[in-house]
């Protein structure tokens, strides 16, 4: 999908839908019960699409059911509608329509079993999808799901009602990285500006958002930022975390969201990756960087995915044995991306 299908004076999409929006708007208007599901570990981008299209179901008279595999972060807890997602590791006999899978490049990233044989509807932003619905829309241009949900919202014809524009501007908020990220564009600010004229605060939606720390979690920035490793001549920040750490500041697996954008806040440093060992001793890796610097490419040869500045995968551990290995490939990438700086 290029930028000549957009109309950018208004930043959305002309009358005529992209083959993917068309086929599962059709599919949304001729099915009556749908099920909503996103990745394992939801976060601002999974939680905000899947209730802003529940929310926009509920206005078609559908019905409506959301299975996450993991609760979301506390600071989501306060969201409208929050008490609608169901958390479960499988599902028996869905007896739904349809089911609804938002931000997964291929169903077990849901980590919810059981729907592998519903008729399956993919919205996805993420380069890689394995198109393993039976519609699939994917539209990698799309600075958060929550962009694409808002383009259905608008082709099912249903209002942005303050909810539905709060979930859409949460998923938009977080999945941008605060408007950090390099895939922003006048189709993002253009949903955002709807959002805010539905009734969306953007002061309220980042102090909700960003500042509502928890003290364990200052805590535990502190011993991150101390602990933290610089390799690449300052340019990549290597952070690490383990269930002793969080244990040692009083702060919990909830507290560490964002925390790996910190050190991205220094100038030199164009790439971070933060190192989580896990109770059983598997690795779970988050990378982020700035601007061409590449981190999805190296989550890919490990296994995982995401974008451009935010990537992720999980390895066995332990630590020490595959850290030499990630903390290389990721050097070769800020190498990469530094060549074509402006
Ligand atoms: P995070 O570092 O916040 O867990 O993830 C950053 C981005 O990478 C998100 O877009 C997330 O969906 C993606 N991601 C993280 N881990 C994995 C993974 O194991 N597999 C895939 N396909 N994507 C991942
Ligand atoms: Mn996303």
């Amino acid at each position: 999908m290029t930028a000549t299908n957009r109309d950018t004076d208004k930043g959305t999409r002309s009358a005529s839908l992209p083959d993917g929006l068309e086929a599962l708007r059709t599919a949304i208007l001729t099915r009556h019960s749908f099920l909503i599901t996103s990745h394992a570990r939801p976060d601002g981008d999974s939680i905000g699409s899947q209730l802003a299209m529940a929310f926009a179901l509920d206005a078609l008279g559908k019905q409506v059911r959301i299975v996450n595999a993991d609760p979301a972060p506390e600071h989501y807890q306060d969201f409208p509608g929050m008490d609608r997602i169901e958390i479960a590791p499988r599902v028996e006999r869905p007896g739904i329509d349809a089911v609804i899978v938002m931000e997964c490049s291929d169903l077990s990233r849901t980590g919810v079993s059981g729907l592998e044989s519903q008729f399956i509807l993919n919205i996805d932003h993420h380069a890689g999808n394995h198109m393993y619905g039976a519609v699939n829309w994917h539209d990698e241009t799309a600075a958060a799901c929550g962009e694409m949900v808002f383009e259905l919202i608008e082709a099912l014809g249903v209002e942005l009602t303050p909810e539905i524009a709060t979930h859409i501007y949460l998923a938009i908020l977080t999945d941008t990285g605060s408007f950090h990220h390099s895939n922003i564009t006048p189709r993002t600010f253009e949903i955002c500006r709807r959002c805010v004229e539905a009734g969306v605060s953007p002061a309220v939606m980042a102090r909700r958002v960003f500042d509502s720390n928890s003290f364990g979690k200052l805590k535990l920035i502190g011993a991150l930022l101390d602990d933290m490793e610089l390799a690449d001549e300052g340019r990549l920040a290597v952070l690490r975390m383990d269930d002793q750490m969080l244990a040692a500041t009083g702060s919990t697996h909830n507290d560490t969201e964002g925390l790996i954008n910190l050190p991205l806040t220094a100038r030199e440093i164009q790439a971070v990756v933060f190192f989580k060992v896990t109770e059983t001793g598997d690795v779970r890796v988050s990378m982020r960087s700035k601007y061409d610097v590449d981190v999805r490419c190296v989550a890919s040869e490990f296994g995982g995915g995401g974008h451009k500045n935010a990537a992720g995968f999980t390895v066995a551990g332990p630590l020490l044995a595959v850290r030499d290995a990630i903390v290389s490939r990721i050097v070769g990438a800020i190498a990469e991306g530094l060549q074509s700086r402006p």
